[in-house]
C-alpha cells in the first residue's frame, strides 16, 4: 500500500455544474476500483465536495479539498475550517497551490494551513515549485527557501502525514511538462531538503509527487522515469476519457 502511486485530481473551478460533479467522480471511482498499485484522490471545490463523495467505502479512492481556512473557526466569513473538512469525509487537503499563493499566501500562511490540517488528523498536499529557471540553479535555492519557510513550526512527529507535490509553476496550465530527467533531479532535490529539516529517516519516507501540464499522453513516462511517488493533475483530472486513461497508464507502471 505504501508503494502505491499516489494521483492527486485537482479540479481547480471546474466542472460548472452538480451534475457533472456527479458524473466526473462516479467515473473516476470506478476506475480506481479496478487499480492495482494506484491510489486516487480527488480535489473537487467545496459545493461538490459531497457529491463526489461515496456513501460506501470505495477502493483505492479518496476525497481531498483544495485549500482551507488557518482559522479554526467563528467570525470568519467566506472560510472553510479544516474540521469542516474532515467531518464530510475529506482525507486530504493541499496546501500552498501557486494559485493560492499568487493570491497571497505566503510561506507563512501556508504553514498556517499545514498545520490545521495536520491537527484534524488529515494529510497535507503541500504544493512547492519554482517560478522560472535560470543556468546559475537559482530555482534550486529558491525551492529550498520555500519548502523551509512552508515547514516552519511544523513538528517532526506529523510528518508521516504530508506529502510534497513539486510544481514549477511555469509548467501549470502550460502545453508542456517538465522532461522526466529534471523531474527526477527535483525529486531528489526536494526529498535531501526535507531530510535536512525533519531527518534523514522522514526524507527517505516523503512521498514526493509532480505537477505541472501532465496528461494520459506523459503520465507513465513522467512517473516511470522521473521515479515520482506520483502526481497532480489540474487540466487532465476534470477531462474524461482522458484522466481514465492517466490512471491506467500510471497503474501499469507498477
Ligand atoms: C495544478 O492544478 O496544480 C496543475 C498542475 O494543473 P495542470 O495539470 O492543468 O497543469
Amino acid at each position: 500500500m505504501s508503494s502505491h502511486k499516489l494521483i492527486i485530481g485537482n479540479w481547480k473551478m471546474n466542472p460548472s455544474t452538480l451534475e457533472d460533479a456527479k458524473r466526473i467522480a462516479k467515473r473516476t471511482r470506478t476506475v480506481a476500483a479496478r487499480l492495482a498499485h494506484t491510489e486516487v484522490v480527488v480535489c473537487p471545490p467545496f459545493p461538490f465536495i459531497v457529491a463526489a463523495s461515496s456513501r460506501k467505502p470505495s477502493a483505492n479512492f479518496h476525497i481531498g479539498a483544495q485549500s482551507v481556512s488557518i482559522e479554526e473557526g467563528g467570525a470568519h466569513t467566506g472560510e472553510v475550517g479544516a474540521s469542516m473538512l474532515k467531518n464530510l469525509g475529506a482525507e486530504y487537503v493541499i496546501a500552498g497551490h501557486s494559485e493560492q499563493r499568487a493570491s497571497g499566501d505566503t510561506d507563512e500562511t501556508v504553514s498556517k494551513k499545514i498545520a490545521r490540517i495536520l491537527e484534524s488528523g488529515m494529510t497535507a498536499i503541500v504544493c512547492v515549485g519554482e517560478k522560472s529557471r535560470d543556468e546559475n540553479g537559482g530555482h534550486f535555492e529558491f525551492l529550498k527557501n520555500q519548502i523551509k519557510g512552508s515547514f516552519t513550526g511544523i513538528a517532526e512527529d506529523k510528518v508521516k502525514h504530508i506529502v510534497i507535490a513539486y510544481e514549477p509553476v511555469w509548467a501549470i496550465g502550460a502545453k508542456e511538462a517538465m522532461v522526466p530527467s529534471d523531474v527526477n533531479e527535483m525529486s531528489i532535490f526536494v526529498k535531501k531538503t526535507f531530510a535536512d529539516i525533519f531527518g534523514a529517516e522522514a526524507g527517505l519516507k516523503l512521498k514526493v509527487l509532480y505537477g505541472g501540464a501532465v496528461n494520459f499522453r506523459n503520465a507513465g513516462e513522467i512517473v516511470r522515469s522521473g521515479r515520482v511517488d506520483g502526481l497532480l493533475v489540474g487540466r487532465e483530472s476534470v477531462n474524461m476519457p482522458g484522466f481514465v486513461e492517466l490512471l491506467k497508464a500510471v497503474d501499469e507502471v507498477g
